[in-house]
Parts: C-alpha cells; structure tokens; sequence
C-alpha cells in the first residue's frame, strides 16, 4: 500500500500518533510518505490511504483536496472544539489508534528532515489520564480520570540524550516510583513538558526528581484556593532540590475563575519562593488589546524585564 501523512498543524512538534502509524505501515511492508497536494494530486494515482492528524482544535482543516481511496482524521484537535470559551469532547470523533500500533516504537525518521533535532530526542507517553478534571482542561474526558500507566520508557526511547515526556500528571499514577527509576536510569535529559502537579509532591517524589537531569522543572498553579496546599510543596520542593528560578517555573493560569488582585498575588509569591512565573492566559484571543492582564503577561513572562522591574505598577508597558 502507498500510505500518505499530514501533519495538519505542522507545528515545531513531532506527531506522535503519525509517527506510530508510519513504523506499523513500514513494518507491514507499505511505503510511507509526506502527502504533498502538488505531487499526489489529481491526476496522479491516488494514494491508498492518507492519515491526517491534528492537536490543536484552533488550527484550520488542511485546505488542499486529497487524492487517495481512503481518508482517516485524528487526534485532539478533530475531537476537541471551543464552543461558548469552554473545551467540548465529542467522543465520536475520537479515534484510538489500535493497541499494537500505540506501543509500537515510533518512527522519528520521517521528522529528520523537518526537525533535526529530532534525532536527539525521544518523545512519549508513559501515562495518560488525569484525576483532576480541571473545567479548562479535556484531558480528564478524553483520557480517563485516573492516571494510569501506558508504556515503559523503552516503548519510545532508545538511547536518545533528551526525554520529552507529555504525560498530563504523572505523579497521580500508583506507578510513579518505577517510572522515575527509568527516568533516573536512562540519564537522559528530561523535560516534564507538561509540568508537574505540585499538590501532589512528597519528600520522595522531590528526592527522585532531583536525580533526574533537569534543564527546567514546570509546575503550575491555577486555582488561587489552592494557595494553602501549593505554598508549603513550593517551600518544601525548593529546600530538597535546592534550585531556584533559573530552574524553577510555575504557571499561572489567568483569565479563568481569578481575580486581578488574585494573578497579581500569585505572580509575587511564585517569585518570593524562588521560582519564576509564567503567565498562562485563557481564552486568550477574548481579551481586548490594552487589558491589563496582557500588560500583566508581557511584565512577567519577560525574565529580563520581570528580574529589572519588581513591581507591576511601575512597568512601562508602552516602552516594552
Ligand atoms: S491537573 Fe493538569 S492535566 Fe489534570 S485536569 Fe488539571 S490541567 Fe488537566
């Protein structure tokens, strides 16, 4: 079979569910290519099959006609759609891959031209699913409130001095322990893209995380009621790993269910505690131009301007 791939939002992020599917196609005996409109399209042979997959619900549909016998669409961005500010799961678009192509080692090649420095790193999951259910985030319908624990390092990674990982909250998963050892072991650098749930830091997890190699840890705080719970893991994760904000970042979900004063307060006591806020805006493209929570997030996501000026108030933002 001649199979056919897009990566709908070709952004600077390999497809993981694309990638799967070629080295299952490869394995099969098909050939496998980057679908191009110009040198697939009619009138050339249609191809036997093109995936088309999508992670952003934002991104626009691919725009060019497809010329191929069959069509598949996946991925969050088909599934998940924005209605009224609020994240809709439709289920029925929801397509799973089968279980013999999700564990299935991912063929990073078709990325080496697009990203280099792909061959670098290794990209995956070992847990799916989130006990949290926070309103702004999908993970918990799509994936399931439980997180639980889909693959051994070794699934996606062979060797590869970088670890990306996009776990949603590895820390929930019964099995952390074991995963962290992998972690430890493979002695790679590891990059929690997805940051990790502070609520849940213990003494141990801070202990085996600090035995990691860490360019930079992510947490975040999104609920302000939270503020009694996150402080003292703030406090306590800072005294074990002794880093500070160079190697700190939370972020700061606003625009949601806070106050101004309440993103204000939560920007200055991140910064107290030695780390580095980053501000997350939700809905962002509903905030009018001039809304101080935009000034609030040029303020702060600027480290040189964040470390230079340390109050809002005194932020020029006209000169930013
Ligand atoms: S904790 Fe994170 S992954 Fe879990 S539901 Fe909330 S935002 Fe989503």
């Amino acid at each position: 079979m001649r199979i056919g791939l897009i990566d709908v939002d070709g952004h600077n992020f390999p497809n993981i569910p694309l990638m799967k599917l070629s080295a299952w196609h490869k394995r099969n005996g098909d050939s496998v290519e980057w679908y191009k409109p110009l040198f697939h399209g009619f009138p050339n042979e249609p191809l036997d099959k093109v995936y088309m997959s999508k992670v952003f619900s934002f991104t626009p549909d691919y725009p060019y006609y497809i010329n191929a016998r069959e069509i598949s669409k996946g991925g969050s961005g088909y599934c998940i759609e924005w209605m009224g500010g609020k994240e809709i799961y439709h289920i029925e678009n929801d397509i799973k891959l089968a279980k013999e192509i999700e564990t299935i080692y991912p063929d990073y090649s078709i990325y080496y031209e697009k990203m280099p420095e792909i061959r670098d790193t290794a990209y995956g999951f070992l847990t799916r699913g989130c006990p949290r259910c926070c309103n702004f985030c999908h993970v918990a319908s799509k994936e399931g409130k439980c997180s639980v624990k889909v693959a051994d390092l070794d699934t996606f990674w062979q060797g590869q001095k970088n670890i990306v990982l996009l776990d949603p909250n590895i820390t929930a998963c019964k099995d952390w322990k074991e995963l962290f050892h992998q972690l430890i072991d493979s002695k790679a650098w590891i990059d929690f893209s997805q940051g990790i749930d502070i609520r849940l830091m213990t003494e141990e997890k801070a202990e085996l995380i600090t035995q990691m190699k860490i360019k930079n840890v992510h947490f975040a705080w999104d609920k302000y009621e939270d503020k009694d719970i996150v402080i003292p893991k703030f406090k306590m994760f800072q005294e074990i790993s002794g880093y500070d904000h160079r190697k700190m970042t939370v972020y700061i979900l606003c625009n949601f269910n806070t106050t101004f004063e309440q993103d204000l307060d939560r920007v200055y006591t991140i910064r107290a505690l030695g780390y580095n806020p980053y501000v997350m805006l939700y809905n962002k493209k509903n905030i009018p131009q001039g809304d101080k929570l935009k000034h609030l997030q040029r303020w702060v996501n600027n480290r040189i301007i964040f470390r230079t000026c340390g109050k809002f108030e005194d932020f020029d933002y006209k000169k930013a």
